[in-house]
């Protein structure tokens, strides 16, 4: 079994929904365990900045599934939850992303684990230490809660 970080994006639609709907998929639809889930948090888009604002969230989940297996079941649960495919970081009902899987450092083409966006991302960093105060990047060692910059 491996113990699988899952990021959840919404900024379509009834993002909250969104959100709890990927969730009972998860644990409904896949051989997959909800373990833990974050706060949820309300983010500006990264990239293309004129569109509505995120729901971000972060789920810890226990699976069987391996790395690929898990991407093409989150890629079926997107499809099935209604995302329409606009443009890479563009607009979407639910964006289901592996950001940790077990310790695992994985660069395949089209599965990058550990998601190269944490380290980024204010937000994601937050989620991961709520979770998990001791965890840690598995390629530097360094605990997520001491790559957050310390202004705040
Ligand atoms: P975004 O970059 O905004 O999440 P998509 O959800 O459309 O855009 O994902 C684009 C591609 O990212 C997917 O086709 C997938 O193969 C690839 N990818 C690479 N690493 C990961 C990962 N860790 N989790 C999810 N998708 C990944
Ligand atoms: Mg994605």
């Amino acid at each position: 079994m491996a113990v699988v970080y899952i990021g959840l994006g919404s900024n379509l639609g009834d993002r909250s929904k969104n959100l709890n709907r990927a969730l009972g998929h998860i644990t409904s639809f896949l051989p997959a365990k909800l373990l833990k889930k974050s706060t949820v948090i309300e983010t500006d888009p990264v990239d293309h900045q004129d569109q509505p604002r995120f729901l971000n969230q972060v789920a810890v989940i226990e699976t069987a599934l391996p790395p690929h297996e898990l991407l093409k079941a989150l890629q079926q649960a997107e499809k099935e939850l209604g995302r329409k495919k606009t443009f890479p970081k563009g607009p979407r009902g639910i964006d289901l992303d592996i950001l940790l899987y077990d310790g695992i450092i994985l660069n395949a083409k089209d599965l990058t684990i550990p998601h190269p966006e944490i380290k980024n991302r204010e937000f994601i960093l937050r989620h991961l230490v709520e979770l998990d105060p001791a965890l840690a990047d598995p390629v530097t060692g360094t605990r997520y809660g001491d790559m957050i910059k310390s202004t705040n």
